[in-house]
C-alpha cells in the first residue's frame, strides 16, 4: 500500500492498486497550481484510491471538466480528476512512500517555463500526446 498526504496533514489518501507511469506535465495550468516548473502525474483506479482525510479538500474547476482538488489549509494540490473518467490523476508529490512507478515522458512541452531545461532521455510530446 502506499500512502500520501498535504503538507499539513489533513488531507491523507491510501492508495491499495497499480500507480500507472509518471508523466511530467509543463501546461500552464499545472505550473500555475503547483507554482513551479511542471508537475509530475500518474493516474490511479478510482476504486484503488481512499481518502482517509479530506475534510479540509476543495476543487478548483481549472478547464470544463477537470477538477483540481487541493487541501485549503496548506494549498497541496492532491490529486485531479477528470468528469467521466474512472481514475484520478494523483500529483506524485504528495506521495509518501516509492510509488513504484516509472516515468513515461514529458508533455505540453509547448508550454514549458522558458527558464527550465529538460535534461532527460524521455520522449517529449508538444502537447497531452
Ligand atoms: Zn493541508
Ligand atoms: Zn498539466
Amino acid at each position: 500500500m502506499t500512502t500520501g498526504n498535504c503538507l499539513c496533514g489533513k488531507v491523507q489518501y491510501e492508495i491499495t492498486g497499480e500507480i500507472s507511469d509518471i508523466v511530467h506535465c509543463h501546461c500552464i495550468t499545472c505550473r500555475k497550481a503547483h507554482g513551479s516548473a511542471f508537475s509530475s502525474v500518474a493516474a490511479v483506479n478510482d476504486s484503488d484510491f481512499k481518502l482517509t482525510g479530506g475534510d479540509s479538500l476543495k476543487y478548483f474547476e481549472s478547464s470544463e471538466g477537470k477538477k483540481r482538488y487541493f487541501c485549503t489549509n496548506c494549498g497541496t494540490h492532491v490529486y485531479a480528476k477528470r468528469d467521466a473518467t474512472a481514475h484520478i490523476i494523483l500529483r506524485l508529490g504528495s506521495v509518501n512512500d516509492d510509488p513504484k512507478a516509472k516515468e513515461k515522458k514529458h508533455i505540453w512541452v509547448s508550454q514549458k517555463a522558458s527558464w527550465y531545461s529538460i535534461n532527460s532521455n524521455l520522449p517529449e510530446s508538444m502537447e497531452f500526446e
